[in-house]
């Protein structure tokens, strides 16, 4: 990038001014990373200080056996292979009460496309689930599984949600939607659910006044003009709603075949890498650049290793995906030696060693605890970092 279309966009940032699709081309185009970095530690700081918000959280998959084949999927299962399973309400109950003493706020729950489980199902277990913990914010079903339910039951997306909520459903989850643009989308995704139906639901749930996450799959076969398109299609909708609360920039993962049957799932494996964690680190701060209208950007630490998300705070992002000690989707496609377990402790050292104010939120970023800043550089020098991977 030549020195005076950065100059250009430097001023753009600090003067407040959004960015255009031209812009965030040239930004994904330049290889100064600490340049990129600068502005968006910017625009975060603007927005967020030197917060990083956290929560303690579960995931829970109910079912791994889905009616699509996405291309970079390594979690789905078809029904009777061998490692495909499907929990029955009471054994969903039961697994989620396990985790009752971990002191969690939120479930988070996504799941295949099963061919057969009725709908019912799904309303059953969340309120059974919150009968069971009732002090639990149930985060639950990506736009694909709303319109999947759609088809299953008859009823209308505004039915589903309105019952959905009614057994206890606080938020949707931002998955679904990988990336949207067609030239793209045609060759990774295996169900019908795209922009047009994926908008159309959360539009729809903010309407409910649902705050929901938004994500975005990246490092596989797109170009970043495709993640740019993403984002501003997202932006213009935040435009309208105002109801996305996190956008959560996803990277793509090989599967390592540490499945039961030792089977490769992801097709798109052969002809791809995986994003560096110096691009990671780049789609961060171009994302929060470019998506201005949204609070917050996190980085989802399983998938980068500990390291990158501490690194992943000075470009843009705010927010660090709670503890974890379930989680399938990714783990199924994961060989970095990633803990899968983090607890509050932890991820509090984690912060506080980066650099940053450790802030504990709920489902909808209010504010649970506000900790101490970090102590200084001398402090946090003089005592090694106790949390490392
Ligand atoms: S990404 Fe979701 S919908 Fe696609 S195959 Fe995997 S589980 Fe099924």
């Amino acid at each position: 990038m030549d020195a005076g279309l950065k100059r250009e966009l430097e001023a753009k940032v600090y003067a407040g001014e959004r960015l255009t699709r031209e812009d965030g081309i040239a930004l994904y185009e330049c290889d100064d990373l600490v340049w990129l970095g600068r502005l968006a530690h910017h625009r975060r700081t603007e927005r967020n200080g030197d917060r990083v918000m956290f929560n303690v959280n579960r995931h829970l998959n109910l079912t791994n056996v889905c009616s699509a084949s996405c291309a970079y999927c390594s979690f789905q299962r078809k029904p009777g292979e061998k490692d495909a399973y499907t929990m029955r309400v009471d054994e969903a109950v039961r697994k989620a009460k396990e985790m009752e003493d971990e002191q969690l706020t939120e479930l988070h729950i996504v799941n295949g496309l099963h061919p057969t489980l009725p709908w019912r199902y799904y309303p059953k277990v969340l309120r059974e689930l919150k009968a069971a913990l009732p002090n639990v914010k149930l985060k639950a079903f990506t736009a694909t599984e709303v319109q999947w339910f759609e088809k299953i039951s008859g009823l209308s997306a505004d039915e589903i949600l309105d019952e959905l909520m009614d057994a206890g459903l606080e938020s949707l989850t931002g998955g679904g939607a990988e990336i949207f643009d067609w030239e793209v989308r045609q060759h990774i995704v295996d169900h019908d659910c795209h922009w047009e139906d994926w908008s159309r639901i959360h539009r729809l749930a903010h309407s409910k006044g649902m705050r929901t996450p938004a994500t975005m799959l990246y490092g596989h076969i797109e170009e970043p003009r495709h993640r740019v398109d993403h984002v501003l299609r997202l932006r213009e909708l935040q435009d309208e709603t105002g109801g996305f609360v996190v956008f959560i920039p996803l990277r793509y993962q090989h599967d390592f075949v540490d499945s039961a049957d030792g089977k490769i799932r992801n097709r798109l494996q052969a002809r791809t890498t995986m994003a560096s964690p110096a691009e990671s680190l780049k789609t961060f701060a171009v994302s929060r650049l470019l998506f201005d209208n949204v609070p917050h950007v996190k980085c989802f630490w399983v998938m980068h290793g500990l390291s990158v998300a501490q690194l992943s705070l000075n470009f843009g992002v705010d927010d660090l995906d709670g503890s974890v000690v379930e989680y399938k989707i990714t783990h199924d496609a994961d060989a970095y030696g990633t803990p899968s377990t983090m607890h509050r402790e932890d991820l509090l050292d984690l912060i506080w060693d980066a650099g940053f104010r450790p802030v504990e939120r709920d489902t909808r970023y209010d504010v649970v605890r506000e900790y101490d800043p970090a102590p200084s550089l001398a402090e946090r020098r003089a005592e090694p970092q106790r949390v490392w991977a």
